[in-house]
């Protein structure tokens, strides 16, 4: 049959930890934590599961989730979201992405997205007919040319997706930023804003994460992506949520029934009630902070160069001084010579541009963090 996506390969994630697995290295490529899930939410899942909750949650999520995430929203970013109407539970938030822009974009539709770019943005756009109009983050500290959307932004475009905390990068979008984006939203009332703030709890240096629910106007305009795979150190139970206004959520549901109709009734549950306790998320910034922190720490003195990270588990590092191989052929050389995978963000661009920079999760145990540095400070 033709292909709908005839350019598209397997994702750089799958591809670095077979790599990763294969050459028995250390997995510093996809992003998912080395540590477990707190013994207390396990015993909460067990508790649900036990107790009988095991078939079809209700479509939008199960409600007592539903009402927790908007106490939380209500209170971490003062946004009054309904649960009723405004709030459904998804598979992760890849789910949550894919459904909005689905749901939202239509044929010849322009959408404005920001390379270095998460991968399954522009594939998921090009697939509901829309057009991807990829802009480049500004170097050197990864941030968005206000100016450039400004002009960028047309009759057509529908869409611009935003990313804070960015993976890959680890910069964050500030205040100003919001303004600036607000702005275009006022003169454009048509233009949607799908922002994705998975790593919300993830962010450093006394940075307040700028989500897009703290802007009530911009807020009106948008959907925002969240998912608890980063945030309890569960990636592989796929929950997430995505937040926006009735009349544009009740558009996301239709698709939400179809694709995967409900979520994990007992996680939802089980986060519901694990999410009462404040502390469970707000110690992250610190937690990772420390991470962060150590591996930078470890690999001074080693050739390569830290781009700033302020937000997210990765931190990605130039090795401009060490060689100058292909992005892709360095993370294939390192994990299969060195022991150590990594992602090479070429594979984040739409043009391939090629800055001879790679990204290390850092949401590993410190024993693996002091080793994969070891391996680094040789290279
Ligand atoms: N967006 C970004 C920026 C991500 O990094 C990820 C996952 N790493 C996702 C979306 C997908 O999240 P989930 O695993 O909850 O589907
Ligand atoms: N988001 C994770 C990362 O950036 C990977 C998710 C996936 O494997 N699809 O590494």
């Amino acid at each position: 049959p033709e292909s709908k996506l005839p350019d598209v390969g397997t994702s750089i994630f799958s591809v670095m930890s077979k790599m990763a697995q294969e050459h028995s290295a250390i997995n510093l490529s996809q992003g998912f934590p080395d540590f477990e899930v707190s013994t207390d939410l396990i015993g909460l899942v067990n508790k649900y599961m036990s107790n009988g909750f095991n078939q079809y949650a209700p479509m939008p999520g199960v409600p007592a989730l539903r009402e927790q995430i908007a106490s939380m929203l209500k209170s971490r970013f003062n946004y009054l979201a309904n649960p009723e109407t405004e709030i459904t539970i998804t598979s992760g938030a890849t789910e949550a992405l894919y459904n909005s822009i689905t749901a939202l974009i239509a044929p010849g539709d322009e959408v404005i997205l920001f390379d270095p770019a998460y991968d399954s943005y522009d594939p998921t756009i090009r697939l509901s007919g829309g057009i991807p109009v990829h802009l480049t983050l500004k170097q050197p500290d990864f941030s968005i040319d206000w100016d450039e959307v400004e002009q960028k932004v047309s009759a057509q475009t529908r869409m611009i997706m935003i990313n804070t905390p960015h993976n890959p990068t680890g910069s964050v979008l500030t205040g100003e930023d919001m303004r600036r984006l607000d702005k275009i939203a006022s003169q454009h009332p048509d233009l949607l804003i799908l922002s994705d703030e998975v790593y919300e709890h993830i962010i450093f240096d006394n940075f307040t994460h700028a989500s897009i629910l703290r802007y009530p106007a911009l807020a009106d305009q948008s959907i925002a992506v969240f998912s608890f795979g980063k945030t309890f150190h569960a990636t592989g139970w796929k929950v997430g949520y995505v937040v926006a206004p009735a009349g544009i959520m009740q558009e996301i549901r239709k698709l939400h029934q179809f694709v995967t109709f409900s979520v994990n009734t007992a996680v939802q549950l089980a986060i519901a009630e694990y999410l009462k306790t404040e502390s469970n998320y707000t110690q992250l910034p610190a937690f990772y902070q420390q991470k962060r922190d150590l591996f930078l720490d470890q690999i001074k003195g080693s050739g390569f160069t830290p781009i700033p990270c302020h937000g997210t588990y990765f931190q990605s590092l130039s090795y401009k001084e060490i060689s100058d191989r292909p992005d892709m052929e360095m993370a294939e050389y390192l994990t299969k010579t060195h022991s150590i995978a990594s992602i090479p963000i070429s594979a984040f661009y739409k043009s391939r541009r090629d800055d001879k920079i790679l990204r290390f999760c850092f949401a590993k145990s410190e024993e693996t963090i002091e080793k994969a540095a070891k391996i680094l400070c040789r290279i």
